[in-house]
């Protein structure tokens, strides 16, 4: 199988759908792989890094799409790529389909065979392709709440970890799953005063057991909530509604119960965020002030680690791809159905129900 990997195209993206790891594996395996010059820059990889693993290098993204089998991709085809798609080619990528009517049309228009990283699944009930970047989110959430706490950027003037004689930040992890686990582990390891919030007394106890005297943990009900989020000095949010919008848990009128120059890092903006004030900013313009409490509201907090994040990102997907490759797309899909899983669009027919349902498309 030839299988191609253009440079993504969306603004301020900087991973790249394969490593040259990735396509080292997929040539070992028998393979041919075909790269678009300056795919992997944004990620620390130059072409040379390609070329010795024995992939080819293509001058334009319209080379890549016309020669290859499959796509391999980080972020939803844009509308000039999905022109590219042609009946019958593979296309392996995040595609996060539910909320985009435009391009589900343009997917089931070209053809296609569209599988999803978000709907690929696991026998933990876990969603692999996503968890590396709540994985990478999470453990940026402190890192990026300690830069807004410092005195120039708006926040407190608080040092995390303290110093002898002065009492560490306090840190609140609102949410502890994936982004909120590896949230309050670098903040505990950088001195901070942690306590992870949640709702499911089953994590709860997980985290207990796992974790034990590295952060506290405490029952996410309203008023814990305020509570402890009136003695912080960063408040980290990190919840996850499967399907649904994040419920706001602080309000506006809220706000003004919070330390004056405290952090809010409302990890959960991209679905819609978990405080009321949260609006999603870009890596440019990151942090804003409301009510003199700091917001962080990246929506795609990964791409600002672009090399570690293609790096995770590439070990997750890498299995699947060799197996779509070595095995087709239809055999890949029997034999495994957490790739199935994935499985959204098919020759002109959409697959995933819960976005046929979503846009009222029939599945
Ligand atoms: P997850 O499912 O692993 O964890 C979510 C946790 O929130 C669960 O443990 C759940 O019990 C808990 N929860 C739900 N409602 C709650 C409430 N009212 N109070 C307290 N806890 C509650 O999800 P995750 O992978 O950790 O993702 C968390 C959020 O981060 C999601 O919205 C995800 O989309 C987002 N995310 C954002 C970025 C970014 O760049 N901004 C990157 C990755 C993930």
């Amino acid at each position: 199988m030839i299988i191609g990997c253009p440079k993504e195209i969306k603004p301020q993206e900087f991973r790249v759908g394969l490593t040259p790891a990735a396509a080292h594996e997929a040539i070992v395996n028998g393979h041919e792989v075909i790269v678009e010059t300056g795919a992997g820059i944004g990620a620390g990889f130059a072409d040379e890094d390609y070329i010795a693993e024995g992939a080819t290098i293509l001058p334009t993204a319209a080379d890549v799409f016309a020669k290859a089998d499959m796509i391999v991709k980080v972020k939803e085809p844009q509308a000039v790529e999905r022109k590219m798609l042609r009946k019958g080619q593979l296309l392996f990528t995040y595609l996060h389909l539910a909320p985009d009517p435009e391009q589900t049309k343009d997917l089931l228009e070209s053809g296609a065979t569209c599988i999803a990283y978000e709907t690929v699944t696991d026998d933990r009930g876990g969603l692999p392709l996503l968890a590396p970047m709540s994985e990478v989110a999470g453990r940026l959430a402190p890192q990026v709440g300690a830069y807004t706490l410092q005195k120039a950027n708006g926040g407190r003037g608080v040092l995390l970890g303290g110093v002898p004689g002065v009492a560490p930040g306090r840190v609140v992890v609102i949410g502890g799953g994936v982004v909120g686990t590896h949230a309050a582990r670098i903040a505990a390891g950088m001195g901070a005063d942690v306590t992870v919030l949640d709702r499911s007394i089953p994590r709860l106890r997980y985290l207990d057991d796992v974790f034990g005297k590295e952060f506290k943990t405490a029952y996410a009900s309203a008023a814990n909530t305020m509570e402890l989020a009136c003695e912080a000095d960063m408040i980290i949010g990190a919840v996850l509604i499967p399907g649904a919008a994040a419920p706001k848990l602080i309000s506006r009128a809220q706000l003004s119960e919070l330390k004056p120059g405290a952090v809010l890092v409302d990890v959960a903006i991209d679905q819609g965020g978990c405080f009321e004030t949260s609006k999603a900013t870009t890596h440019q313009d990151p942090i804003y002030e409301v009510d003199g409490v700091m917001h962080y509201c990246v929506a795609n907090m990964p791409g600002a680690v672009a090399r570690t994040s293609t790096l995770a990102l590439g070990n997750a997907t890498l299995p699947f791809m060799i197996a779509l490759a070595n095995k087709g797309w239809k055999q890949a899909c029997k034999d495994d159905k957490h790739l199935l899983n994935g499985l959204n669009v098919h020759d002109g027919k959409l697959t995933y129900a819960a976005v046929g349902e979503a846009l009222g498309i029939e599945t």
